[in-house]
């Protein structure tokens, strides 16, 4: 990894996220007869090729998990079968053949071991790990893929500091229709993301919140993250309607909140009837939470139309730390989320 890990300087602090990559990947590949043995190969040598499937249209499809040092220094996934599922799902919507459960996990558990040294010490930061599947081989058409590749990247971050977002909620453009592949993990609804990404950048805005494609009433999710709105005493997350992903930290939430006294639904999120709630003052905190972000808090959804503000009510950071707690291994009541590497 570019220097960090041996600078006597290291400072999981200052990873950040995403920016640095482990040297080594995890790799197999599928001939259309079956996979191959995991091998850890140089990540400089993954390449997909130009005028093939995942470059060209867009066949591939990936996966965001971490890794964490315990309190006593054991080092265990977070929920890895649950992002395992994940994964068969989008392949199964994008037609590209599934890598099963046990490949998954150990191409995640051989990408950790061979990067231990790159990962901070408990409560500092994670290995994110990074899961994709594509379609290999040269072909300029579409066809029934044969070839395709499953590799693990890997990424030492920091902690998430709790982020306090303002959001576009995006009149125009939409990321995900039912029928299409907003439930899919894969990189064609970040390339509908992106001009959305801009313009609410373009107007000062952190990150864009995305409607239902129906009639653009109704919150979906953000660019990477599902969104959850307070009401009161109850706690509310638009359901899994085919178009926004099912995120594992939204259904680790939904256990966690549970510990807050709070109701929890999962409902639609009406534009409307938060204006409403805010007017009646009973409009809560609203986050939105991801395995890269854990919850960033949100100040304001509006655009040029309107405006809604939500309160700073102190849930997103206690929530923050209770899934904190239960990711990094320190509250043992989610020990079953835990596997150890
Ligand atoms: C990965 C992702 C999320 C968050 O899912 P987690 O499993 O919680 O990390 C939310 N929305 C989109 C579009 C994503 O790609």
């Amino acid at each position: 990894m570019d220097g960090a890990a041996a600078d006597t300087e290291w400072v999981p602090e200052a990873l950040g996220f995403g920016q640095h990559l482990g040297d080594l990947a995890v790799a197999a590949t599928h001939d259309g007869a079956g996979w191959s043995e995991l091998r850890l190969v140089p990540r400089a040598d993954l390449a997909p090729p130009m005028a093939g499937g995942a470059v060209q249209y867009a066949l591939s499809v990936f996966e965001g998990l971490k890794a964490y040092r315990d309190p006593a220094g054991g080092v265990h996934l977070f929920r890895p079968r649950m992002h395992a599922r994940r994964l068969v799902a989008s392949a199964t919507r994008l037609g590209l053949q599934p890598v099963d459960e046990a490949l998954f996990i150990e191409g995640c558990v051989q990408a950790v071991r061979a990067h231990l040294a790159l990962l901070p010490p408990h409560g500092r930061g994670a290995l994110y790990l990074r899961p994709t599947l594509h379609v290999d081989g040269e072909f300029l058409g579409l066809r029934a893929p044969r070839r395709h590749g499953f590799s693990v990247l890997l990424s030492p971050c920091s902690d998430p500091v709790l982020k306090r977002l303002r959001l576009w909620a995006e009149p125009e453009l939409i990321r995900a229709a039912r029928g299409g592949l907003g439930a899919a993990k894969t990189g064609a609804n970040y390339a509908a993301g992106l001009a959305g990404l801009l313009r609410a950048q373009q107007r000062g805005y952190d990150d864009v919140a995305w409607l239902d494609a129906d009639d653009h009433c109704r919150l979906a999710e953000a660019g990477s993250m599902n969104l959850f709105v307070r009401v009161g005493d109850r706690l509310l997350t638009p359901p899994l309607d085919g178009c926004i992903l099912a995120g594992v930290t939204r259904d680790s939430l939904l256990h966690l909140a549970a510990d807050e006294g709070l109701q929890l639904a999962e409902a639609p999120l009406d534009l409307d009837q938060l204006m409403c709630a805010e007017r009646r003052g009973v409009l809560g905190s609203a986050f939105g939470c991801g395995t890269a972000a854990r919850i960033a808090q949100i100040d304001e959804i509006g655009n040029v139309d309107y405006r809604i503000r939500f309160a700073d009510d102190g849930l997103p950071q206690r929530l923050s730390a209770r899934l904190k707690a239960a990711q990094e291994g320190a509250d043992s009541r989610y020990a079953g989320w835990w596997w150890g590497v």
